[in-house]
Order: C-alpha cells, then sequence, then structure tokens
C-alpha cells in the first residue's frame, strides 16, 4: 500500500488499562473520515454488474446492461479466478504471460479493472456475481455476520451453523433468469461445491458439472459454451487464493498458480466456439500483512476494542462489531480513537447512507450488519488469536475497500 503506517496509537501489548489522563489521549490520530474510503463502482463496473450485462445482451427478461462497454455475445463464459486481483495481476506478467497479452491494445486492450463489493471476500463476491445483486440486496455482507433469528454469528462461506437458503438469499440467480429464458446455463466447479448452500443460493440455475482437474473444468466449460445458441457458463478455479493466504502474494507457489492458471486460461480461450466472449475475473485480490503487532492488532488481547462487543464478525480486514445492547455508540467512539487512520470505522448506518454496500440495503439484511463497520486502510490486520487462530495466521489477507483487494481484472477473449 502507497500509505504509510502511521505509529501505532499505543502499547498494545500492554495488560492493565492505561491512565485516562488527556495527554495519553491526545496522542490518537484522527479518525479516519469515512469520505476518503473508495467505494465500489456498484451500478457501473463491479462484479454484480457483469452477468446482468451479459444476460441483457441475450435478452433475458430482467436484466440490465450496466456495463454498456461489452458487446453482446450469443455464448458467454465467466471464469473467475478466486483471489487474483487486478493489482498483482499488472505486477507479474512474466508469471502470467497469457493474460497480460489480453491487455496489449493489438488485442483490442480490453483488459482493465472492475471493482468487487464490501466487503471483498468469496462469499460475498460470489453472491454479486451469481445474483447480480450488491451485498445489500444479496444478504451475504461478510464472512461471518450475524444472523438476526439465532443472535449467533454465521460463516456464509461455509454455511456454517446451516439456515435455510431461500430465506436467507430469496433472490433468483442470472443463470436461473437465462434459463428460464431458454438460455442454456452451466456451472463447472469442484464437485465439492455441487450442492452446497452458497452454490444454491449464488450459481443455481442450468446445470452444475463437477470436475476435480482445472484442464477438465476448461475442456467442459468449452462443450458447455458450444451445448447451445445461446449460453451461459460460468467456472472457477480456487488456489490462488489459497496459495496467497498460506504464503502470500508474491510467494514462489503463489507465482506457480498464477502460472499454472495463466495456462488454463489460454487452454479455455483456444477451444472457444464461434461467437463466444469468454471473462476472466476475480472475486477479490489481496495483501500481506507482517506477522509484528503493528500489523496485527489482536482482538482477544485488546481490553479496549473489547469493551462492549457481543461479538467479532467478518474477517482481519473487515470487520462486522455487534455491540452489547446499548453500547452501540461507546463502541464506535472507541474503535475511531483506537484504530486511529488505521481503518475506515463507521456505524451500521453511515456505512450504508456511504453505500459501501450498495445503493440500498434491504430490510431483513439491515441486522446482518455491524452496529460497527471497520475497513482497513493500512496494511493492518485485526486478528483474534483465540477466536480465530487459523484465519489470524494467514499471510494473504483480503475484505477491505484498498484498491489491492477491490480492483480485479475483466479480461476479453471473443471467437
Ligand atoms: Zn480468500
Amino acid at each position: 500500500m502507497a500509505h504509510p503506517s502511521p505509529p501505532a496509537a499505543h502499547d498494545r501489548g500492554r495488560s492493565a488499562p492505561a491512565p485516562l489522563d488527556s495527554a495519553v489521549w491526545d496522542t490518537h490520530p484522527e479518525p479516519l473520515p469515512l469520505s476518503s474510503a473508495p467505494l465500489p463502482a456498484y451500478g457501473t463496473g463491479s462484479l454484480a454488474d457483469l452477468l446482468p450485462t451479459l444476460a441483457a445482451g441475450l435478452g433475458v427478461p430482467g436484466t440490465t446492461a450496466a456495463i454498456p462497454e461489452l458487446t453482446p455475445a450469443d455464448r458467454n463464459c465467466v471464469f473467475l479466478i478466486d483471489g487474483l486481483g487486478w493489482e498483482q495481476l499488472r505486477a507479474h506478467p512474466d508469471e502470467a504471460p497469457f493474460m497480460t497479452s489480453l491487455l496489449a491494445a493489438s488485442r483490442g486492450g480490453t483488459g482493465r479493472p472492475i471493482t468487487t463489493g464490501y466487503p471483498a471476500t468469496t462469499a460475498t463476491s460470489l453472491a454479486s456475481v451469481g445474483t447480480g445483486l450488491p451485498p445489500g440486496a444479496h444478504g451475504l455482507p461478510g464472512y461471518t455476520v450475524r444472523d438476526p433469528g439465532t443472535g449467533a454469528l454465521m460463516n456464509q462461506l461455509r454455511w456454517q451453523p446451516w439456515t435455510p437458503p431461500g430465506a436467507w438469499q430469496p433472490y433468483p440467480t442470472v443463470f436461473e433468469l437465462a434459463h428460464r429464458a431458454g438460455v442454456h446455463a452451466a456451472q463447472v466447479s469442484s464437485p465439492t461445491f455441487a450442492n452446497t448452500p452458497l452454490t444454491k443460493v449464488a450459481l443455481s440455475g442450468g446445470s452444475f458439472h463437477g470436475r476435480l482437474s482445472g484442464e477438465e473444468r476448461m475442456d467442459v466449460a468449452a462443450e458447455q459454451l458450444a451445448a447451445a445458441d445461446r449460453s451461459l457458463v460460468y467456472t472457477y478455479y480456487a488456489e490462488v487464493d489459497g496459495a496467497g493466504h498460506r504464503f502470500g502474494v508474491d510467494s514462489d507457489t503463489w507465482r506457480g498458480q498464477l502460472m499454472y492458471v495463466d495456462r488454463l486460461v489460454q487452454r479455455l480461450a483456444e477451444q472457444l466456439p464461434p461467437r463466444s466472449a469468454l471473462y476472466v475475473t476475480a472475486d477479490h485480490g489481496m495483501v500481506d500483512i507482517p506477522f509484528d503487532e503493528q500489523h496485527r492488532i489482536d482482538f482477544d488481547e485488546d481490553w479496549e476494542l473489547k469493551a462492549g462487543v457481543a461479538l467479532l464478525g467478518g474477517e482481519g480486514r473487515a470487520r462486522h462489531v455487534y455491540a452489547v445492547p446499548g453500547a452501540a455508540g461507546d463502541v464506535l467512539t472507541c474503535w475511531r480513537e483506537v484504530l486511529g487512520e488505521q481503518f475506515w470505522v463507521a456505524s451500521r448506518d453511515e456505512a450504508i447512507e456511504a453505500g459501501w454496500f450498495g445503493p440500498s440495503v434491504d430490510e431483513r439484511v439491515h441486522q446482518r450488519l455491524g452496529d460497527v463497520i471497520a475497513a482497513a486502510r493500512d496494511d493492518v490486520l485485526l486478528i483474534a488469536s483465540e477466536r480465530e487462530p487459523r484465519e489470524s495466521a494467514m499471510v494473504g489477507n483480503h475484505g477491505s475497500l484498498t484498491p489491492a483487494e477491490q480492483l480485479v481484472p475483466l479480461l476479453e477473449v471473443r471467437s
């Protein structure tokens, strides 16, 4: 990130409260103004706008071409590479020669970034892609969020604890709309995702084809594209994200994954049937976070941040904070002071008003959002070493509003 990290507001390692004299409080930096937070390009160039644009080009009722620059095609394929942000792709042209070639003017120069949505996380983004709706409407607004029905956290990616999917996300997917309109719709992904609730609410409609290997997925995606005169096909690859989480976005393992997925894109591009458009995109980017106390603030060790908090949701760079009854205002004040310039800290109403989750937030989604919402600006992470030991140990992270996380490629190949 370009921003220099501000000095730590105070010593986080202490166990006893510091004296509350004004000299201590005066060392807190000014809270970050919310107006400085970059907003996702909802309605003009976000992940939620992609499938409706393709479906509108196929004449599917109920869909709108929100990205008018995309030329309609009869056969449309979206290849979603989990975790491959625009900035990370641009920083590694040698590992991704084919995708990089798609950016060149000689190929039409069609490659450009679009934004994900907030938060920049897989469950939220897959729902945005599949439903064509921003998070405030589809209602998967975080990695974990509070279920107002039970009062407990629900993990949106693993769908734990199980919650009735159709009530949680009641809208039809774009694949369902396309299928009803006579367009051949198909998803080609890992067999393990065939019947998951997340697949059901985000990606169902038409037929699901589970294939273990990336090569087979590309081949089946090409077959499905060719299976009808008008088609809408989705395919997916997960391991760029996995390598980034475990080893970092510039690690050998990550770069090896980028080289591999670049060859997958080429394999699919070379098999496109006539009158096709292939769009390569991603669900979020990623940032590496150094392993020290200045960059990894531990909620479980911080008495100030914990005060008045009933539940900690979201993830390290995109937190939903649920306060005990009556404490929301105090929690907001305290989080602003403690996190200073390192996080944008908003109340639920402020985040809704600012449009972080889209132009509006459905009534059923309101109480899933934190009373306080904190989005990381710098290369910092709000971990929870006791509650979330596995997540707290990850090298690469994502979720927030920064360009490294929000910008994802939209690369186009046409036949
Ligand atoms: Zn991830």
